[in-house]
């Protein structure tokens, strides 16, 4: 596959529109050949998944750091939190 510009900015509008709707067979064959063949669109295409999967999981609605396991304040911190809030009240 002869790659160029216009093939690299086609596979870019199409990484983009595979987050929103489901791409036609022929689009995913020609994404797939090009992704084969250019590393930078590879690159551009695991960003634009990890965006998404961020995307995905802000929008869940437990998607809390308590919910994925992600840092969390300790007991300490939130009574200091609590009690600099209780002093400006
Ligand atoms: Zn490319």
């Amino acid at each position: 596959m002869k790659l160029n510009f216009m093939s690299c900015r086609r596979a870019s509008e199409l990484a983009a529109k595979q987050c929103i709707t489901a791409l036609s067979r022929g689009e995913r064959i020609w994404l797939g050949m090009h992704l084969l063949a250019c590393a930078a669109c590879r690159k551009i295409g695991l960003q634009i998944s990890a965006i998404e999967q961020t995307l995905r999981l802000l929008q869940e609605p437990d998607a809390t750091h308590e919910a994925t396991g992600g840092p969390q304040l300790s007991d300490e911190s939130r009574r200091r939190i609590q009690s600099v809030l209780a002093d400006r009240t």
